[in-house]
C-alpha cells in the first residue's frame, strides 16, 4: 500500500456552503480529546448553550448542537414535534421546503404545501389562507432563507400568522444564522434549527437547534414515542441538559464541538449586529460588481440574501465550464444552481468568515477575466472597480 496522506488545496469557498473556515478554528480543532463526560467538557458544554442563545438571540434552555450537519437538526424538528395523524402546513420556495415535506410525510403526517415561485419570498398571504383553510394544522414550517435561491423571507410575520392559529413554528435557519438578523424569541420561533459551515465559518457537521417552552411541551408530552431514537430529545437532554448531570446517549464529536465553541467566541467577539451589518455591505459591494458587467439578481430587491447571491448566467455561456476554470485557475469555488434553477444560475456566497472584500474584489477579477476569455456578452473590466467603488 503506497496510498499517502491527504492534503486538500487551498481553496476560497464562495459557494453556499461550506465556507471559508477561520483558521482559529482549525486551530482550536487540533486540541486534545478529552472525555466527553470529564468535569471540563461539560463545563465548555455550558459555554456552548450560553453562546448558541446568543447567537440565536434567545433564552430557551434548550438550546444546542445536534450531533450531526444541518439535515439532521431538521429531522430533530420534525420528529419531535410530529406526531402520526398531524397536519403540517410547510411553505416551499425552493428546495429545503420540499425536503420538509418528506419529513413531514416520513412521520405519518399530512403535509399542506404552500408553493410559492423558486426565487421569491414566502407569500404571507397564501400562508394565512392555508391555515384558515386547515384549522386542524398544528405546526407551520418554513425556511428563513433559502440557500436554493437566495431568497430571504419575513420569519416574524409568518411565525405571527402561525400563532394565531395555533400552530408551532418550525424554522429552518441554516444559512440565516448570523448572516442575516434573526431573533428567535422577538420573533417568537418555537423549533429553530441551524448549521455551522455556512455563516458561522466552521466545519461541517454539527446542527445548532433551540427549542421553545411551547415547543418542548409538546416533546415531553407526545403520546407516541420519538420514531428516531437517535434524535428524541426526551433521551438527548439526558446528556446536554442543564443541571451539569451527564448521562450517556453517545459520544459527542468532542473536537467538532471545540471548532464550534471558537466559532461562537468568534462571533461574540465581534457582535451579531456587526456580523450582520459586515454581511450586507459585502453583498452591496458584490451586487455593484456583478450588475456593472451585466449580470442580473435571480431574487428581487428587498428579498435578497447577503450571504447568498443567485445571478444569471449570460446568454450562450457553459456554466460548468466557468466554475471548473474558476476552480482550477484560481482555486475559487462558487456554487451552481440546484434542482429547478440548475443550469440556470450562478449562487456566490459571501459567508462568515469568507464574507470580506479580499474575497468580493478577487471573485469579480476571476469571473471577469474566465467570462471575456470566453467572448462572453458580458462588460469587461468594470467589475472590480464598481465594487471598489461600493466600499468607498
Ligand atoms: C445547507 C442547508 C441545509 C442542510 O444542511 P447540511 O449541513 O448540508 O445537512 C438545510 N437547510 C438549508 C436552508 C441549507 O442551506
Amino acid at each position: 500500500m503506497s496510498i499517502q496522506s491527504f492534503h486538500p488545496p487551498v481553496r476560497t469557498l464562495m459557494g453556499p456552503g461550506p465556507s471559508d473556515v477561520n483558521p482559529r478554528i482549525l486551530e482550536a480543532m487540533s486540541r486534545p480529546t478529552i472525555g466527553h463526560l470529564d468535569p471540563v467538557f461539560v463545563d465548555m458544554m455550558e459555554q456552548m448553550k450560553e453562546l448558541l442563545r446568543y447567537a440565536f438571540q434567545t433564552k430557551n434552555e434548550l438550546t444546542m448542537p445536534v450531533s450531526a450537519p444541518g439535515s439532521a437538526g431538521m429531522e430533530t424538528c420534525f420528529v419531535n414535534l410530529i406526531q402520526p395523524g398531524d397536519t403540517v402546513i410547510v411553505c416551499q420556495n425552493g428546495v429545503f421546503g420540499g425536503r420538509m415535506k418528506e419529513n413531514v410525510e416520513r412521520c405519518g403526517a399530512t403535509a399542506v404545501m404552500v408553493v410559492d415561485d423558486w426565487g421569491v419570498a414566502v407569500d404571507p398571504n397564501k400562508v394565512e389562507a392555508a391555515l384558515q383553510a386547515n384549522p386542524a394544522a398544528s405546526v407551520l414550517a418554513f425556511v428563513h432563507a433559502e440557500t436554493s435561491t437566495g431568497a430571504i423571507s419575513d420569519a416574524q410575520t409568518l411565525a405571527a400568522l402561525a400563532h394565531q392559529h395555533d400552530c408551532v413554528v418550525i424554522a429552518d435557519t441554516v444559512t440565516s444564522l448570523a448572516g442575516s438578523p434573526l431573533k428567535v424569541d422577538e420573533w417568537e420561533l418555537d423549533a429553530v434549527y441551524s448549521g455551522t459551515q455556512k455563516c458561522l465559518s466552521c466545519t461541517p457537521g454539527l446542527s445548532p437547534v433551540t427549542f421553545s417552552q411551547r415547543a418542548l411541551d409538546i416533546v415531553t408530552s407526545r403520546k407516541h414515542p420519538v420514531q428516531s431514537w437517535f434524535m428524541d430529545l426526551n433521551l438527548v437532554l439526558g446528556y446536554w441538559g442543564g443541571g451539569g448531570k451527564r448521562a450517556y446517549h453517545h459520544t459527542a464529536p468532542i473536537n467538532a464541538l471545540y471548532g464550534l465553541h471558537e466559532a461562537l467566541v468568534i462571533l461574540q467577539e465581534e457582535g451579531i449586529e456587526n456580523s450582520w451589518a459586515r454581511h450586507q455591505k459585502n453583498h452591496d459591494a458584490l451586487r455593484a460588481g456583478f450588475e456593472a458587467m451585466g449580470l442580473s439578481f435571480v431574487v428581487p430587491e428587498g428579498e435578497r440574501l447577503p450571504q447568498l447571491n443567485a445571478v444569471s448566467i449570460p446568454e450562450g455561456v457553459d456554466e460548468a465550464a466557468v466554475r471548473t476554470a474558476l476552480l482550477n485557475e484560481y482555486n475559487l469555488e462558487i456554487g451552481a444552481g440546484l434542482g429547478a434553477m440548475a443550469g440556470k444560475i450562478w449562487r456566490v456566497g459571501l459567508m462568515g468568515f469568507a464574507s470580506n472584500r479580499t474575497n468580493v474584489l478577487f471573485c469579480l477579477g476571476a469571473l471577469d477575466a474566465v467570462l471575456s476569455g470566453m467572448k462572453a456578452p458580458i462588460t469587461a473590466g468594470v467589475a472590480v472597480d464598481a465594487a471598489r467603488a461600493a466600499y468607498k
